[in-house]
């Protein structure tokens, strides 16, 4: 028994830690599906892809820590369901039995139709997929992604930095238009024009050719067929929730990801969630629904769901109140955004390009912050979302901040 936590990646090993730090001497069971210890996953798309990297995956925590911490690990073993009135994590035939459970399964690629079994098309989410990449790099591949997205972005950007052709397909006009807004969108295009990305915009993808089950090409929508001895696959992810359908664990109608309140329970006592797979509302923002899939907040939310997993009766427990914060690194520069794009209004100052601050209002407060090439000023901004700084202060300090460097 003990406390069970399913997903063996970021969110979940944070929840184990954490459970220990703060003082649960009872078992801490880690349940994965992938045959690796927790690894890191922002290097697979960056540093991981560099001619050079090493393939070995170095995992966040050794055996030996987590033997230390006395953390079991169950590794390549999905959970398959969950019996809540049994308390019992289903894996196949096997079963394991929890007092308390949390749900940090993450997220799935979605696929693209027809992809399946050809040789040379790859979604990038583990290190196997990053590993292959690589190696398609270093022979020198023409690269098409699919998807100008974050893994889209850097992918591209990792063929460029070795000067290999790289084109990107998206369906929108912009890319990322509607996550950060047409204008945010439009400067990160053109930093891929400006690396000599391919950007083929507002086009699908209607089917990929091959020969001998390797992929040769990708067709699109308008007929034009590109070149390509690797194709990358970066058009969103799902919540990893099927084992959880039929469970009385609620889900949310559109992405099925785990509805969670401002403490991470879900609807069923005991169960909790954290990581890419978890809904919550944050106060913080008018207590708007999100789902976060970044790095930051999978560390935050596991190491939160595991305290008020274990949190005694009547003992109160803890509200995730996170400012979000993303980064992403692309040819050389570093997009971070902290806050929310849901605003208002979006007003981007300085150049529209590297050393751009894009500022999102919402009502009369700073919601949200885009910088490009700006790491000190980013954590500044923080704090201003963070206070709420009105958007006047905003406003004026990204004015002083831009004209201090054009
Ligand atoms: P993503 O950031 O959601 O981007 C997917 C993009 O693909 C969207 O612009 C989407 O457009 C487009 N798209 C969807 N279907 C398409 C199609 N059939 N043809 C062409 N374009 C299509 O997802 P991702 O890049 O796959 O990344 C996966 C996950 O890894 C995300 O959770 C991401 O946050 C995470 N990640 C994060 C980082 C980072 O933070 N630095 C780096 C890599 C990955 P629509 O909006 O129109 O669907």
């Amino acid at each position: 028994m003990g406390l069970v936590i399913v997903g063996a990646s970021l969110a979940g090993l944070r929840a184990a830690e954490s459970a220990r730090r703060s003082g649960w001497d009872g078992e801490i069971t880690l349940i994965g599906a992938e045959e690796h210890l927790p690894y890191d996953r922002p290097p697979l798309s960056k540093a991981q892809l560099d001619s050079g990297a090493a393939d070995a995956l170095v995992p966040l925590k050794s055996r030996a820590e987590l033997d230390e911490l006395a953390i079991t690990t169950l590794l390549g073993n999905p959970a398959t369901g969950l019996d809540t009135s049994g308390r019992r994590v289903l894996l196949g035939e096997a079963q394991v039995p929890y007092d308390a459970l949390v749900i940090a399964t993450g997220a799935t690629p979605f696929r693209l139709p027809g992809a399946d079994g050809l040789t040379g098309v790859t979604g990038l989410r583990t290190h196997a997929e990053a590993v292959a990449v690589r190696r398609a790099l270093d022979a020198g591949a023409r690269t098409v992604v699919i998807g100008a997205g974050f893994i889209g972005s850097e992918i591209a950007s990792a063929a460029r930095k070795r000067g290999l052709p790289a084109t990107i397909v998206e369906r929108l006009e912009v890319p990322l238009s509607r996550s950060l807004g047409p204008e945010p969108g439009e400067i990160c295009a053109n930093l891929h024009r400006a690396a000599g990305t391919d950007l083929r915009l507002g086009v699908g993808v209607s089917g990929l050719e091959s020969a001998g089950g390797r992929v040769t090409g990708v067709v699109l929508d308008d007929g034009t067929t590109l070149p390509a001895d690797l194709v990358v696959v970066g058009i969103g992810v799902r919540p990893a929730t099927g084992w959880l359908e039929g469970s009385p664990v609620a889900l949310h109608d559109g992405d099925r990801g785990v509805l969670c309140t401002a403490s991470l329970a879900t609807s069923v006592p005991g169960v909790w969630a954290a990581g890419d797979v978890a809904h919550f509302p944050n106060s913080r923002f008018d207590g708007d629904l999100m789902r976060l899939e970044h790095w930051t907040n999978a560390a935050e939310q596991g190491a939160l769901a595991a305290r008020n997993a274990l949190a005694g009766p009547g003992e109160e427990t803890a509200i995730l109140d996170t400012i979000p914060y993303f980064w992403s690194d692309w040819y050389d520069h570093r997009l971070q955004f902290v806050g929310t794009p849901r605003a208002d209004e979006v007003v981007t100052l300085g150049p529209r390009g590297p050393g751009a601050i894009v500022l999102y209002r919402r009502g009369s407060q700073l919601a949200g912050v885009l910088t490009i090439d700006r790491p000190r000023d980013i954590m500044k901004f923080r704090r201003l979302v963070m206070e709420p700084g009105s958007w006047e202060e905003a406003l004026f300090q990204a004015t002083e901040r831009t004209a201090a460097t054009v």
